[in-house]
C-alpha cells in the first residue's frame, strides 16, 4: 500500500513549510498553490476523510481555521478566502487524508466561484424530505 504523503509529513518523514501545529493539527503551505499561502490543515490522526474523522478532530480543524485565516489573508493581502473539504473522488479528493483547503482569493484571480445553473428546479421538498429521512 502506497504510504499517506500527509501522515509522513506529520512524522517528519517528509519536508513541508509548516504555519502551525498543536497537539491535534498541523498546517502546511499547498506545494502546488492555487494562490501564494494556499494552506492545507490536516487532523494528525489519518482518517480518510472529514466524514471518517472523529467529530473532535474536526472541530479541532475549524479551531485551527478560525485562528490562521486572518493570518493568512493578512500576509498575502488576500480579498477574500475559500475554506474547503474535498470529499472523494468526485470532489477532487486526490489525498485521501482529511484536510481542509484554505485558499486566499482575490476579485480578479481568474477563479470561478460556483456557477449556478439559474434554472427552476422542481422536487426541492421531495430532496428535503428524503435528506431529513437518511439521517
Ligand atoms: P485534494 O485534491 O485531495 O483536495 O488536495 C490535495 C492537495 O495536496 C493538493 O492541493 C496538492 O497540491 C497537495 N499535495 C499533494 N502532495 C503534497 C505534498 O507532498 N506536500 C504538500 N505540501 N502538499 C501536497
Ligand atoms: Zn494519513
Amino acid at each position: 500500500m502506497t504510504p499517506c504523503i500527509y501522515c509522513q509529513i506529520i512524522a517528519g518523514e517528509s519536508p513541508c513549510h509548516k504555519i502551525y501545529e498543536d497537539d491535534q493539527v498541523l498546517a502546511f503551505l499547498d506545494i502546488h498553490p492555487l494562490n501564494p499561502g494556499h494552506t492545507l490543515l490536516v487532523p494528525k490522526k489519518h482518517a480518510e476523510h472529514l466524514l471518517e474523522s472523529s467529530l473532535e478532530d474536526a472541530v479541532a480543524l475549524i479551531s485551527a481555521a478560525k485562528k490562521i485565516v486572518p493570518a493568512i489573508m493578512a500576509s498575502v493581502g488576500a480579498q477574500g478566502c475559500n475554506v474547503t473539504f474535498n470529499i472523494g473522488h468526485s470532489a477532487g479528493q486526490v489525498v485521501f487524508h482529511t484536510h481542509l483547503h484554505v485558499i486566499p482569493r482575490y476579485d480578479n484571480d481568474g477563479y470561478k466561484p460556483w456557477v449556478n445553473s439559474g434554472e427552476e428546479t422542481d422536487g426541492l421538498e421531495s430532496i428535503a424530505e428524503r435528506i431529513r429521512d437518511s439521517m
